[in-house]
């Protein structure tokens, strides 16, 4: 199966206690969002923008579980911000749990092996040197890391544990030399590797989280995932590139660009998708059977962005995690009180300009869920997406070269630095033998002081 069967029964009940009570809306997933404050400063992410000013805040951790028990969603999305930075991440982790719901970490990797030894750290025995002695010799923990185990931790602070209602979703942009490219720094693609590997060996289950810009080539998201299948990967979240208003005012006013070309407009996210029920025969994607129709351009959808809501320090954010019109202190507040008859778009006419080119998976992915347009075979598509077996890695598949970047000495600093440099042609040829995002036809991503601006999710 793709998901475990207790998950798949937990969200089927959790519909169908709603669709019987005749409910008009209700959640989903929970996007919660207990700080802004992050580690990296990815190009055009909305979330450190648009709350720059609250970057040092935090959500107690008494109303992000609150906020949890408010609007009942069955899973929550715990991001940020980097939520790793939460200082009481674990005790979050552990009281949405106490609270029996599924839980996903929406992180950059960059402190998932850190979590993952706290985790040896409080559970060491001696039963676990075979353990470590994988992890040393796949170079996933250091000799100082395995004492550090060893001496155990018994400080009474909980810890993120493996378990089947629980997932680290790993932002994962493209192969090395793309990704480290989106997100700024070079060696994070590499981290991102070593955590999951990392987490695989210990027994978590581990998704990746995946934007897809007008500069994404396609070719190699398909080879990345099937490098991440090949580790073991559990599923994979794709996404078309959010539209935030917050980013979009941030690229006209630093960088004088025209959004627009930037922009995926529904047009183009229906190109780039058009493979995508392709891509979930071969590999796990998360994302209702309807949702990838309406990605690959085979149907329409009303957004339902109230079924997957964004808890912020501010409140309840409205109508959805792209848009901020307000904030509302209570869930059933927002819910009642945003005309959402003014959000989406129906027959092919926006009813809010900024609605024009969305086609995210937090307003479109719950439609599939929930039934709304629906269409005869839905249901047998719905069970057979989530009760039929998990697609296999192609194990026999050639290799793929993940690591095109700076791995191999070819980072994009080096090559942009290069590139501005006396000997600008000879820079040009370091740049990696990769398909490039833009290749196909797009103008290819730029060393990062010309680049375009990527948007994307926050984690
Ligand atoms: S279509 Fe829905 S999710 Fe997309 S921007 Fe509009 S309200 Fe938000
Ligand atoms: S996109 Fe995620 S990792 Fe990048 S700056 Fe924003 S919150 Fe941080």
């Amino acid at each position: 199966m793709r998901f475990p069967l207790a998950l798949t029964v937990k969200i089927a009940r959790h519909i169908l206690k709603h669709k019987l009570r005749r409910t008009p809306r209700f959640a989903l997933v929970l996007q919660l969002e207990p700080l802004h404050t992050c580690n990296l400063s990815c190009t055009g992410c909305g979330r450190i923008r648009e709350y720059s000013t609250s970057l040092k805040n935090l959500m107690p951790l008494a109303d992000c579980l609150a906020a949890a028990r408010e609007c009942d969603a069955p899973m929550v999305s715990v991001c940020g911000g980097e939520p790793l930075l939460y200082p009481q991440i674990e005790e979050l982790v552990a009281g949405l749990r106490a609270q029996r719901r599924i839980v996903y970490i929406c992180t950059n990797g960059l402190l998932m092996r850190k979590k993952l030894k706290d985790y040896l750290a409080a559970t060491y025995s001696p039963r676990q040197e075979p353990v470590l002695a994988q992890l040393l010799a796949g170079q996933l923990i250091a000799d100082s890391d395995a004492a550090f185990i060893r001496q155990g931790n018994r400080n009474g602070r909980p810890v993120i544990a493996p378990s089947p209602w629980l997932y680290w979703n790993v932002h994962v942009d493209g192969l090395e030399y793309t990704h480290d490219l989106i997100v700024e720094r070079e060696g994070v693609f590499k981290e991102c590797v070593a955590a999951i590997r990392m987490a695989k060996l210990l027994g978590f289950q581990v998704a990746t989280n995946t934007t897809v810009y007008r500069e994404t080539d396609v070719r190699e998201i398909e080879q990345m995932f099937q490098f991440f299948a090949a580790l073991g990967v559990d599923g994979h979240t794709i996404s078309p590139g959010y539209d935030y208003d917050a980013a979009k005012q941030d690229m006209i006013r630093r960088r004088g660009r025209r959004p627009e070309d930037f922009f995926l407009t529904r047009a183009l996210t229906i190109e780039k998708f058009a493979r995508i029920q392709e891509w979930s025969r071969r590999f796990n994607i998360f994302g209702t059977p309807v949702y990838q129709e309406f990605l690959a351009g085979q149907r329409a959808l009303t957004c339902t962005a109230w079924a997957i809501p964004t808890r912020n320090i501010k409140g309840w954010k409205a109508p959805c995690y792209l848009i901020t019109d307000a904030h509302y202190a209570r869930y059933q507040e927002m819910l009642d009180q945003v005309d959402w008859s003014q959000y989406g778009v129906v027959n092919g006419v926006a009813r809010d300009p900024r609605c024009e080119n969305c086609m995210v998976h937090c307003g479109y992915d719950p439609s599939g869920a929930l039934g709304v347009n629906y269409q005869r075979g839905d249901t047998w598509k719905n069970i057979r997406y989530n009760f039929g077996p998990r697609p296999k890695p192609n194990l026999a598949a050639p290799p793929v070269k993940a690591f095109n970047g700076v791995s191999i000495g070819k980072g994009h600093r080096a090559a942009a630095e290069a590139a501005s440099g006396p000997n600008a042609a000879g820079a040009q040829s370091a740049a990696p033998d990769i398909p490039h995002p833009g290749e196909s036809g797009g103008s290819r991503l730029a060393p990062p002081d010309v680049s375009p601006v990527p948007l994307r999710p926050a984690n």
